[in-house]
């Protein structure tokens, strides 16, 4: 839940650079809007709407050296894609919920919202820059258009969006450049495992280790704990997959589709492990 990114409001068109968590700019939203339940990815439960217990005055993280091992490792892999910071420093003007509790539930609404456009933004983006048919990146730069101007507006406006009807529209258009991406990698993966690999697959636990993975259909998949070293997974959609504890050594995933920090702090790769260049390995790949 915490790295840095540049401190600006949204211009557009929003780059992935901009979709980055910039936790200083924040009013520790997550770690107050969201709830959760006590399991293997947190250590307490936490209604939403309320500060978790290790929240510091200055919205700092009192255990943020030590998230995993406290039993925090679900805070590692959460990412707000920016959302944080335009909803504490643009949407709201710099005004926290403690300076202005009256604010509060508006204020987290609009975060779990904002949240949202801020993941189909990230999304699009790798679409817009995947895609070589023109009537598909003009879909997406309209797409992008509407969802940074709801942004560009107030509270209200962010919260009277149709979510459900910009998702579907969103998804529509991942799909058809994952079609088209996966199409020019000839899908070698499905030729491998047949009717297992298919959207939303449960492949957990799984050795899929050194299978050549170009272009596979892997949206939805469960991939906890699969071992996936040394596979090539060039052009495989991952949008959603659930990499928790996946072996990545490795693993080629410099232009697999729709990968996301997230899922990179989930899963166990190396120092062979090759991602995208907006993406970073994250620390714990070190152990
Ligand atoms: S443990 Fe730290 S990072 Fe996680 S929700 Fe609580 S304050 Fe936020």
């Amino acid at each position: 839940m915490h790295s840095t990114a540049p401190d600006t409001p949204p211009n557009s068109p929003l780059t992935r650079t901009d979709l980055r968590p910039d936790c200083s700019s924040c009013f520790a939203l997550c770690c107050t809007a969201l709830g959760f339940s006590r399991s293997a990815d947190f250590a307490v439960d936490k209604p939403a709407g309320s500060p978790c217990r290790n929240l510091d005055s200055d919205f700092s993280c009192t255990i943020h050296d030590r998230l995993r091992p406290r039993g925090f490792r679900g805070c590692t892999v959460f990412d707000c894609f920016g959302a944080g910071q335009n909803v504490s420093q643009h949407l709201f003007r710099g005004v926290s919920w403690r300076e202005a509790p009256e604010t509060a539930p508006e204020m987290f609404a609009v975060f779990t919202v904002v949240r949202q456009l801020h993941e189909m933004l990230w999304y699009l983006a790798e679409a817009g820059s995947r895609t070589y048919d023109p009537d598909t990146l003009h879909r997406v730069d309209g797409l992008r258009s509407i969802i940074e101007g709801a942004m560009g507006g107030d509270a209200q406006q962010v919260l009277a969006l149709d979510l459900g009807s910009l998702h579907a529209r969103v998804r529509s258009t991942l799909m058809d450049v994952s079609d088209e991406v996966r199409a020019s990698y000839l899908a070698t993966g499905d030729d491998h495992l047949g009717a297992r690999l298919v959207p939303g697959a449960d492949l957990m636990g799984q050795n899929l280790r050194s299978r050549p993975l170009q272009g596979a259909n892997l949206r939805g998949t469960y991939l906890i704990a699969a071992d996936l070293r040394e596979c090539d997974l060039s052009g495989a959609d991952l949008l959603g997959a659930d990499l928790r504890d996946a072996r990545l050594g490795g693993a080629d995933l410099a232009r697999a589709l729709y990968l996301t920090q997230s899922q990179l702090e989930a899963a166990r790769g190396d120092s062979r492990t090759l991602i995208p260049e907006d993406l970073h390995a994250p620390g714990h790949w070190r152990d």
